[in-house]
């Protein structure tokens, strides 16, 4: 028999902690573990059922970094390093997931991880100081400190196409990939984008496909990947050396460990040149051509150099003339993301696959069993989306967050974002962004942007608990000021020459502004020392007794 039961009604159980961090990807999971050697109480929480971030979400086939896997990897932790063995030069997804779960599993950060949980709202009291955060199940928590880890590329960009709910066949967004795998095997399919994801996937699918449609608006630069299993010995040489390897990523440029080139492209001859340009090619990577002079993003000639370069292998490859051109990119080289592809533009010499150029007819939309373009419709069975994401800012906006006098962050950023070093916001006081707009992260390997943010940020908490601050915020001159370099320092390159997701331009309607940081890892890292040197120059810090002559100010005492 069913014993009766009383409807009482129940009352999620608010917990406090020391810092709350949204998020568990690289960013998050490395936040709960530096936080934690503080000795402080933190609790981790996801939206997603497991752990890993971009990489438990982007499961579509093909998908794998590109960053060397021995150096997209974490470096905190020697024996870690020294423990884990990469099979390929560039990770495939489910090897980095598995990654990403055993660090979880490592130093035991799963207990204070809370998953299947979306932040839904953040609000600062300035009365306590502390961050009221609100969750889609109901639960809450009061903490001293918010660290949103939510990532640069997180919310999905999907454009709304007139009649998309009317299409009959399967639709697929790259970023929410079924956990099962996708059979296309006698489908006809289209790719819709041809960014890094799209470029990943498309010749996966052309496989399985009877046919396949790629749908390009814009073409980009991919550079070979070369990808191959790594061997024994180069494991073994990477390993005697990896701590120097890590140092000199750190202080390094993009975050990987490459000594740059210092002579420009107009001190070669053609020859050498040539020379050079080809030596980049056979090695792969996405710094094959744009690394090989000093000034590959700063001198138009030079940039234009490595992109003729590029687009001639583009046509030796392609063996459809009009196809080549089509794929052939008319922006400098950098300054949109450089892709790296393991026979992307072999696929279009496959008879199933049919490239189409959405600058000649742009879509119009969907019905029942078509795609429509302007002038024709292409009967389709599913379609892909490798459409990208509201990139860098998307995911935080996503949150109501509310900082001192409640206001609010989506009316703070209307016009566009505004941070110091990335990290802090003003007018948001004991909030940490790690790598938000206007830091280097998307320029970089992300993994070692990460490392320095949350270390930064670690430092910063236990210099406050130390001395006896309980609030920090950037000045709204310091925000200012850096968001003005930011702006000076990547007009002074290439890498701001066209609109893309780092200025926000794929998605219709967001503010145009260019949000990372083009100077570079090594440079971002030494300011944001500095700054921390000169006691948090640009911040201000208050304690308890500042607090108190506020709030007696406030009520006329
Ligand atoms: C396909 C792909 C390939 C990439 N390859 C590379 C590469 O080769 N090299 C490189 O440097 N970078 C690469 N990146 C960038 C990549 O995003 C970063 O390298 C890194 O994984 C980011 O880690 P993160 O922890 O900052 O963010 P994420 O891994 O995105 O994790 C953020 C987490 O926050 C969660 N979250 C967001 N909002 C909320 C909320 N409101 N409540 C609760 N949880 C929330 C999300 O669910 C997510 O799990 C790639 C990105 C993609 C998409």
């Amino acid at each position: 028999m069913n014993t009766p039961t009383t409807s009482t009604p129940t009352i999620s159980p608010t917990e406090s902690y020391d810092v709350i961090v949204v998020g568990a990807g690289f960013g998050g999971l490395y936040a709960l573990y530096r936080l934690r050697r503080l000795g402080l109480s933190v609790r981790v929480i996801e939206a997603g059922p497991s752990v890993g971030g971009t990489w438990y979400w982007n499961r579509y086939p093909g998908a794998r970094c590109d960053v060397e896997s021995i150096d997209y990897s974490y470096s905190f932790d020697e024996d870690l390093q020294q423990e884990w063995t990469w099979s390929e030069r560039y990770a495939s997804q489910p090897e980095i997931l598995r990654y990403i779960e055993h660090v979880a599993d490592r130093f035991d950060l799963r207990r204070d991880v809370t998953l299947g949980t979306r932040v839904t709202a953040a609000r600062y009291d300035d009365a306590s100081s502390r961050w009221h955060v609100s969750t889609d199940t109901g639960r809450s928590y009061v903490t001293r400190y918010c660290v949103m880890a939510v990532g640069n590329l997180t919310a999905l960009n999907t454009p709304s196409f007139p009649g998309l709910n009317d299409f009959q066949g399967s639709t697929f967004h790259t970023a929410r990939w079924p956990e099962e795998p996708v059979d296309f095997t006698g489908m006809r399919v289209g790719v819709i984008g041809t960014g890094s994801t799209g470029i990943q996937v498309i010749p996966q699918i052309a496989e399985q496909a009877a046919e396949l449609f790629v749908f390009q608006r814009t073409a980009n630069f991919s550079m070979p990947a070369r990808n191959r299993p790594l061997t024994p010995d180069e494991l073994e040489a990477v390993k005697a050396t990896y701590r120097e390897r890590r140092e000199k990523a750190r202080w390094s440029f993009a975050g990987i460990p490459v000594d740059p080139a210092t002579s420009s492209a107009h001190a070669a001859s053609e020859e050498e040149r040539r020379a050079a340009y080809d030596a980049g090619w056979q090695a792969g990577g996405a710094h094959a051509l744009i690394s090989q002079f000093a000034d590959g993003l700063i001198d138009r000639v030079t940039n234009e150099f490595a992109a003729d370069y590029a687009r001639d292998r583009i046509r030796e490859i392609v063996e459809d003339p009009e196809v080549a051109e089509t794929l052939c990119p008319d922006h400098p080289l950098g300054s949109k993301r450089i892709c790296v592809d393991t026979h992307y533009y072999e696929v279009f010499n496959r008879p199933n696959v049919t490239l189409v150029d959405l600058r000649e007819a742009p879509i119009d939309g969907f019905d029942a069993h078509h795609l429509r373009t302007a002038t024709m419709a292409y009967e389709l069975d599913a379609v892909v989306f490798a459409t990208g994401f509201d990139a860098i800012t998307g995911a935080l906006l996503a949150i109501d967050i509310r900082g001192r006098d409640g206001i609010a962050l989506r009316e703070a950023w209307s016009g566009g974002p505004g941070t110091y070093l990335g990290v802090g916001i003003s007018g948001f006081p004991n909030l940490f962004v790690v790598t938000g707009p206007f830091s280097p992260a998307v320029q970089v390997n992300v993994i070692m942007a990460i490392e320095q943010h949350v270390d930064w940020v670690a430092d910063c908490i236990a210099h406050l608990d130390e001395h006896g601050f309980i609030a920090i915020e950037p000045t709204p001159e310091a925000q200012h000021a850096w968001v003005r370099h930011v702006g000076d320092v990547a007009a002074g390159t290439l890498r701001s020459a066209t609109d893309s997701w780092w200025s926000g331009a794929n998605v219709p309607g967001k503010p145009r502004v260019f949000m990372p940081y083009a100077g570079g890892l090594g440079a971002f890292r030494q300011i944001c020392d500095d700054v921390a040197a000169r006691g948090y120059d640009g911040f201000a810090l208050s304690n308890q007794e500042a607090r108190g002559d506020e709030q007696r100010e406030a009520v006329g005492a």
